[in-house]
């Protein structure tokens, strides 16, 4: 049981006071209350930059809060220590004969789980543990009309990477806020290859991470293959034999370890119809690698395709089929390319991990897994101005509830429009 310092609470007499000190003397950031009528308190969160305090205010005479002042003065009023899995720990806690207020875990604010330690094993202090509720992963497909393309989100399921890779330079106080990080700080995350269907066939933009992961990786990054891109397909009355072609954005594991599949004669195309098309460039990196980019580029991956016969390589920043162009990017790795989709005067664009998430919209979030974040840089803060001006459609692969949304920007403050 590994449990983190969430926050401290603190019963407040007169809130006015109580603000006076802790806002305007020591120049802390008080969040909206929030009311929790059955125990009669309203809590401010204070941030800290690290756990949190929380100003805690009687709402009635008979709250818990009150009689809390009443007997023992306003002060500090309960320590809470956050944990990944509450009912693990209550047995555990239970096992060692510490005393609980609360056997199994309740409902706490924002869709945590909460549960009370009781004060005499704890030498005289109040110790509430909470679960914070995962954010969820939106999973499904979801499609939308682009001229004479139909766009679909699909999914290969849901999977976590170390949270300070995710944002490089970015220190954890500041990305923690828009995306929270587990006991082994990893944030939820999902793959969502995009599919495009058009008068010329069905195309998948990348494909996921498959099923070939041992079970060490699996563990590291959290797989869960109960629902994944088979899944996705099927919602659309499609499985891996109605795609005519799969375009990769990078030959990393997790945008093309579903192109190939375990068979009984070992590994083949997991894609039987399809033509896969990759740009030559990317090829020669990724069956080259060095140290830095060898865990990212797994050949069972993408190999056996050569042989195969499967593969049309193509050089440059081109339209691989109407209406789909690639332009290299570069930066994540030295050939990494973004697709934009044109047709009917409007363009969308699947940024693959040059915009990873809706958490990565501003221009200096790169990531650290990046092998030329000043190269990425460089060109997010192009393709930024453009996508902004443009009112483009933008595809989130890895976001794990966004799926695209159009970046929206006032006084220098980025958000997405949620559209899939
Ligand atoms: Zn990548
Ligand atoms: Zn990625």
């Amino acid at each position: 049981m590994k449990a983190v310092l969430d926050h401290v609470g603190i019963a407040v007499d007169r809130l006015d006071e109580a603000l006076a000190f802790y806002r305007d003397a020591l120049g802390l950031e008080i969040d909206l209350p929030e009311e929790v009528p059955t125990q009669k308190v309203r809590a401010h969160m204070v941030g800290t930059g690290g756990a949190a305090l929380e100003l805690l205010e009687a709402t009635a005479p008979d709250s818990p809060i009150a009689t809390f002042i009443g007997r023992r003065g306003a002060g500090l009023h309960h320590i809470t220590l956050r944990v990944d899995d509450l009912q693990a720990a209550l047995a555990h806690l239970a096992a060692r004969g510490v005393r609980l207020v609360d056997s199994a875990p309740r409902p706490g604010a924002h869709g945590s789980l909460v549960a009370f330690i009781h004060p005499s094993a704890a030498h005289g202090v109040l110790v509430e543990l909470k679960q914070s509720p995962s954010p969820a992963v939106r999973l499904g497909a979801s499609s939308i009309p682009w001229g004479d393309l139909s766009l679909t989100m699909l999914h290969d399921g849901p999977f976590r990477l170390d949270g300070g890779a995710m944002f490089g330079v970015v220190p954890k106080p500041l990305w923690e806020k828009l995306t929270p990080a587990d006991d082994r700080n990893r944030i939820q995350l999902a793959m969502r290859p995009l599919l495009v269907e058009a008068s010329w066939g069905r195309m998948l933009i990348d494909c996921g991470v498959g099923e070939k992961m041992p079970e060490k990786a699996r563990d590291i990054y959290a797989l869960d293959r109960t629902v994944h891109l088979d899944h996705a397909l099927a919602e659309r009355g499609l499985d891996a034999a109605s795609l005519d072609f799969v375009l990769a954005t990078h030959l990393h594991f997790d945008h093309f370890g579903g192109a190939t599949a375990r068979g009984p004669q070992g590994l083949v195309p997991r894609f039987p119809k399809a033509r896969y098309l990759i740009r030559d460039a990317e090829w020669e990196d990724a069956t080259h690698p060095h140290e830095r980019n060898r865990a990212s580029y797994l050949q069972d991956d993408f190999a056996p395709l050569k042989p195969a016969g499967v593969v049309d390589f193509y050089a440059g920043d081109v339209t691989v089929k109407p209406g789909v162009r690639v332009v290299r990017s570069g930066g994540h790795t030295g050939q990494h390319q973004i697709v934009y989709l044109e047709s009917g005067g409007k363009t969308a664009v699947f940024t693959a991990d040059l915009i990873p998430t809706i958490a990565h919209l501003q221009d200096p979030w790169v990531m650290g897994y990046d092998l030329f974040p000043m190269e990425t840089l460089a060109f997010k803060r192009r393709f930024m101005r453009e996508a902004i001006d443009g009112e483009y459609l933008i595809f989130f692969e890895h976001d794990p509830l966004v799926a695209a949304g159009i970046i929206r920007e006032r006084d220098g403050k980025r958000w997405v429009e949620q559209v899939l």
